[in-house]
């Protein structure tokens, strides 16, 4: 049987680590081809060598000598910085795993599409920035691109053998996220500690503050505005405490497909791996009676106005998502510093997109370019006077 190839970017993190952990079980299929991180040499080194990875690439050029020391003797190359992360990511893959966090992993996402393979898509960072960029290098290259993130995947199972035209909602299901039964004035003492503490998903630091600011199902709206293209007035989201139904399709007959499963990265990330075959995860099988009740309401948009501004920055399209995730990575790193209040954070995005509107990007450098700019000028806008 030939083996798999797959590259998996961001592999020492969350989405990495449920990745791996699926390889793990059936090694015998997969081939690793490149495994990349961030600055945690270590780990990737350990991953690498496990793995039998082709290559093993960290984008901080400080932390090559360690993934080089750690890696001697191997045979596994070792390389470092943006351009080498670009390179390892455009190597013939049949699946290419996209888990980097935030619009850093972009370039390298881009990189993945334009070799043409299939690309299992985590980072919805890229995909908010760089929305019709990425879309047209899809259609360009023919590359497959499978949504990982939950609610995406939950989607493209319950369309599929559907026609787009006859879709009536789709309906992103939110958990709420910690603070979902806070009042204002706790909201704003909230801490980094208590909002990477998230009730039903374990993830990382970046997505699980976006998570508790609603941020999050704000990016997967744009997210899902570019995988689905049925407008945005056919996209909604629903708070569902439980996390059990991963989002909804209503169609013009009045017929709704769901999508359950437990919590857990692996059913989704499996998903994408093996369709349009199944492959078997070790996740517990969905014990509904022991669950009892599954409960909805509509979100709050004054205490959690992010789904807000990021429906709007949908609307308004061209550079407006990407200004929009530029300024929440700011400000998001910087609730993570401890230097901005939990509710600052909508707050400051809300105030970069008022003051920061450029031309909508073209191109990938355009992007890149309208990225930069949007992050300078939030950090200058949040010093103090
Ligand atoms: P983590 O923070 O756990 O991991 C991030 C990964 O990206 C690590 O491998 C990290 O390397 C690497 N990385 C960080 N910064 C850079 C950079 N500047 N350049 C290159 N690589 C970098 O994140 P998650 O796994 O939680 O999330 C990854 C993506 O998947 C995000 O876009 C998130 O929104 C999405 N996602 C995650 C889910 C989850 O359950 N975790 C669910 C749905 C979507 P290092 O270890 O060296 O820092």
């Amino acid at each position: 049987m030939t083996r798999r190839a797959i590259s998996i970017l961001g592999a020492t993190g969350s989405i990495g680590a449920s990745t791996l952990d699926l390889i793990r079980r059936e090694a015998g299929k997969w081939r690793i081809v490149a495994l990349t991180a961030n600055a945690n040499a270590v780990e990737l080194a350990k991953l690498a060598r496990e793995f039998s990875a082709e290559i093993a690439v960290v984008a901080d050029e400080a932390s090559l000598p360690a993934l080089r020391e750690a890696l001697a003797g191997t045979g596994i190359a070792a390389a470092g910085g943006g351009g080498a992360l670009v390179e390892a990511a455009s190597r013939l893959a049949d699946v290419t795993v996209a888990g980097i966090v935030g619009c850093a992993g972009l370039a390298p996402t881009m990189a993945a599409i334009e070799q043409g393979g299939t690309i299992a898509l985590a980072n919805k960072e890229a995909l908010v920035s760089a929305g019709e960029v990425m879309t047209a290098a899809v259609a360009r290259s023919g590359a497959t691109l499978l949504p990982v993130d939950s609610e995406h995947n939950a989607i493209f199972q319950c369309l599929a053998g559907n026609d787009l035209a006859h879709v009536r909602w789709i309906t992103l299901t939110a958990s709420g996220g910690p603070f979902r039964e806070w009042p204002l004035e706790r909201l704003v003492r909230a801490t980094p500690a208590e909002a990477v503490k998230h009730p039903n998903w374990s993830m990382g630091a970046k997505i699980s503050v976006d998570s508790a600011t609603m941020m999050n199902k704000g990016l997967e709206f744009i997210e899902a505005f570019h995988l689905f293209p049925v407008g945005a007035e056919r996209l909604r989201i629903i708070v569902h405490p439980q996390s059990i139904v991963h989002s909804m399709v209503e169609y013009r007959d009045g017929s709704t497909l769901a999508q359950l499963g437990p919590s857990d990265m692996r059913v989704p990330i499996a998903s994408a791996l093996a369709w349009p075959e199944r492959m078997d995860t070790p996740c517990a099988p969905l014990d509904l009676a022991a669950i009892g009740e599954l409960t909805f309401r509509a979100p709050d948009e004054v205490l959690f106005p992010a789904t807000r501004l990021a429906r709007e920055a949908a609307e308004a399209g061209g550079a407006a998502p990407a200004v929009l995730n530029a300024a929440n990575e700011v400000a998001v790193a910087a609730f993570l510093a401890g230097k901005l209040a939990f509710t600052a954070i909508a707050a400051q995005v809300e105030e970069t997109l008022g003051r920061f509107a450029p031309p909508a990007p073209t191109s990938l450098a355009e992007v890149i370019a309208v990225d930069a700019e949007a992050r300078y000028r939030t950090r200058e806008m949040m010093e103090p006077a």
